[in-house]
């Protein structure tokens, strides 16, 4: 690891005493987790706020510091959506899935594939880590097709939403390699064909589907709400699949939130041992997870 360059954000008023507990605290769960993989879905607030950015950074570090193996996954909606305003095209989303011509697919490649996924490979770096920056194409990591969008209601019915993947499979070889020394993997949800043809593909789908391939510990997605909220607004902690069923049928959970809740419950199922949706406007939302009691969010039950 080089050395910091970037102060550390953690508020220097905490008294020495408080500071020693709070550090012996966080031991039994550096033990639980060491040399365990974490995937982590990037996303919301907290990629664009530049004090959670930097706070975000710290933690991934000092999660791979203790000796865990963050794997970064981002999205990046809003930087999208600006770049499409530029060219003076609208975002359009089916099921919470962005259509995806020919034109917003570039978009898609440039602004995650590299100013995104640059941005945060330089932010780890400044806080001290290892980064390395890598689509689905480096390694031959996401293969994708066009996702075949079935409709939410009428099962019969299909939405053609472009360049838009689904997963075909996985090959975590280059991840485990970058594991196994000391970097730390930021992935962009780009996949590509069996032509070499590009795929956009939704960033949860992907954080999921890698978390269940490399058989994660955790997977924890950071997104710009406290969690999942109930008809009222109320935050549900803990969600098992029928209720999550219920959610859906009755479109309290709709947007972004159904592709972020399909692959959580798919993880979960898979063998993932603890999924959280959590609250990135949190600073150290993810620290607080990993080595506290502390939740801030909706845990995903297999059953
Ligand atoms: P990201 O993928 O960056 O985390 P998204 O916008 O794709 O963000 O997904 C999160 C959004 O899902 C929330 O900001 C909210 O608008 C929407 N959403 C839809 N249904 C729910 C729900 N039941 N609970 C919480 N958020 C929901
Ligand atoms: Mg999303």
């Amino acid at each position: 690891m080089t050395d910091h360059t970037a102060a550390p954000t953690v508020a220097p008023t905490v008294a020495p005493h408080d500071q020693a507990q709070i550090l012996a605290q966080a031991m039994p769960y550096i033990r639980k987790f060491h040399g365990k993989t974490l995937v982590i879905k990037y996303g919301g607030n907290a990629m664009t706020d530049p004090a959670l950015q930097q706070a975000f950074a710290e933690d991934v570090v000092l999660l791979k510091l203790v000796g865990m193996n963050p794997v970064v996954v981002h999205g990046g909606g809003p930087q999208i959506e600006t770049a499409l305003k530029r060219l003076g095209k609208k975002g359009e989303f089916i099921q919470g899935m962005r259509v995806t011509d020919a034109e917003t697919m570039e978009v898609v490649e440039w602004v995650l594939g590299g100013e995104v996924q640059q941005d945060i490979v330089g932010m780890i770096n400044r806080a001290g880590g290892k980064a390395v920056g890598l689509t689905g194409r480096d390694g031959g990591l996401i293969r994708a097709k066009k996702l075949r969008l079935v409709d939410s209601q009428d099962p019969t019915k299909e939405h053609d939403v472009g360049q838009v993947g689904e997963i075909e499979s996985i090959d975590p070889s280059i991840l485990t390699c970058l594991q196994d020394d000391a970097f730390i993997p930021v992935v962009s949800p780009i996949g590509f064909g069996v032509n070499n043809e590009s795929y956009n593909i939704n960033a949860d789908v992907v954080a999921a589907k890698l978390a269940t391939v490399l058989q994660a510990e955790k997977l924890l997605m950071l997104t710009n709400i406290r969690g999942v909220l109930d008809k009222q607004g109320e935050l549900l902690t803990e969600l098992t699949p029928s209720r999550i069923d219920e959610l859906c049928a009755d479109g309290t959970i709709s947007g972004g939130m159904i592709p972020k809740i399909a692959g959580a419950l798919d993880a979960a199922k898979s063998g993932v041992n603890a999924v959280h949706i959590i609250d990135g406007r949190v600073p150290h939302a993810m620290l607080l997870e990993v080595l506290s009691e502390q939740a801030f969010g909706t845990m995903i039950r297999s059953r």
